[in-house]
């Protein structure tokens, strides 16, 4: 199967970005609306040869006549083809695929090598080299996650290289992430549970990993993301750092509690966690006791965090270290307007309960917003104080790499002012 490339379509591959989108394709029919538009299952329009495509298939890359690379097409998503080669031998088949996961492996195997961590990003797709697959690993369990809809068509063929490669590193049941849920709510299994085994010993619900030698508990089966973030592992253990002999800290959109054990065990006097989800708290206290901290010596609120702040400001509360690491607020290039705003507000309202002295960890985690745009919400204006410095700039840590085209994959921010 070929697919004829536009000429920007085209100049994007061979840069090494891994994304094709349908109006990069030429030849009739290559636009479609955005995925939402369109009802799932339902068949979009297609163009550049590729009218007898399915989801999974091969097909060959080309513009001006020339071979410019292999993927595999998706039927249903806005991105018509994930690329994985630009280099005509070898054959895109599953043994190709399978040396690149092992490879992605073996990196992880050098990073990890101690058992102080115990979870993290085994694959983290199109950064590995691997589009759509993503493979994060608690303890025993590994837990895949498929962007778009190419890959799943090789999972059975994928299985058993996955089963072994993993294996070797210690892995011993691999289960399935449920793809985001769909308009009729078709994709949590029995009981809510948004985890398929796939193969080996049953999955536990929850178990506890340990990451920078701190104990943590992931919900796999009802947990965000694929039961834990994992992308802020490096960025909990400077909070650790940072909340040493800081009386009160304040952690926004706690989840977990993977900030708030970070400041207890760091020193913090008392720390806050603000969560508008119960069992998010009821887990992270159980993080807390697994580390030996009291949860009763630490606050968790159950609340809106923008309300929370409101409050807190006419309490006239003070906090020496606030962590705010909301939820995405800008899922697409269009939301970015109203994003940006809603991180001013939120930023103004934090900087309002932060002590003089005091440190602000903010974090984004949407690839639509830079890091200058994201900086911008945090400007003298916005923080109605000009006694802050940017002390640090971080992002997401190694076991989440990117490709240097690929700036989409580079979504986390994580600011330090002080
Ligand atoms: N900082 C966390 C991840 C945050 S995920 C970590 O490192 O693990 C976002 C969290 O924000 C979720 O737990 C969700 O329940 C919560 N949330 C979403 N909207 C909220 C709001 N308006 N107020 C408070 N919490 C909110």
């Amino acid at each position: 199967m070929r697919v004829h490339l536009t000429a920007t379509a085209a100049a994007a591959v061979r840069r090494g970005h891994p994304w094709v989108y349908r109006d990069g394709i030429t030849g009739g029919g290559g636009s479609a609306g955005p995925p939402g538009e369109r009802r799932r299952g339902e068949r979009s329009p297609r163009g550049g040869g590729a009218a007898a495509a399915a989801s999974g298939d091969v097909v060959e890359l080309s513009a001006e006549g020339a071979f410019l690379g292999r993927g595999l097409w998706d039927a249903d998503s806005a991105i018509a083809v994930r690329v994985f080669q630009r280099a005509q031998a070898p054959a895109l088949d599953e043994r190709a695929i399978a040396e690149r996961l092992e490879r992605a492996f073996a990196l992880r195997d050098g990073w990890f090598a101690g058992r102080d961590t115990t979870a993290y990003r085994l694959c983290n797709g199109e950064g590995d080299r691997v589009p759509s697959l993503v493979i994060d690993r608690y303890d025993r369990v590994a837990v895949l996650r498929l962007d778009g809809g190419m890959l799943a068509p090789w999972l059975d063929r994928l299985l058993p290289h996955l089963a072994r490669a993993l294996g070797t590193c210690g892995v011993r049941s691999i289960g399935l992430r449920a793809r985001a849920p769909s308009a009729s709510g078709d994709a949590e299994g029995k009981e809510g549970k948004k985890l398929a085994h796939l193969h080996g010993p049953p999955l536990p619900d929850r178990l506890f990993v340990r990451e920078t030698g701190v104990a943590m508990e992931v919900d796999l089966a009802r947990g965000q993301k694929t039961g834990a973030f994992l992308d802020q592992r490096d960025n909990r253990a400077r909070v650790r750092a940072l909340a040493a002999g800081r009386g009160r800290v304040l952690n926004l959109f706690s989840y977990a509690g993977g900030f708030s054990v970070a400041a207890a065990l760091g020193g913090a006097g008392r720390v806050t966690s603000v969560d508008s989800a119960p069992a998010a708290h009821a887990s992270a206290q159980r993080t807390f006791r697994e580390n030996g901290v009291d949860p009763a010596a630490h606050d968790f609120v159950t609340a809106d965090a923008f309300d929370f702040l409101e409050k807190a400001r006419g309490r006239g509360d003070r906090y020496d270290l606030v962590i705010c690491d909301p939820p995405s607020f800008a899922p697409s290039e269009r939301a970015k307007p109203r994003a940006l705003g809603a991180y001013r507000r939120l930023h103004t309202a934090v900087a309002r309960v932060l002590d003089r002295g005091g440190v602000l960890c903010a974090a984004s985690c949407s690839s639509h917003i830079t890091m200058e745009d994201f900086l911008a919400t945090l400007d003298d204006a916005t923080l109605e104080r000009d006694d802050l410095r940017v002390r640090a700039i971080h992002g997401q840590p190694e076991d989440h790499p990117t490709l240097p085209a690929w700036w989409e994959g580079r979504y986390l921010k994580f600011v330090v002012l002080e």
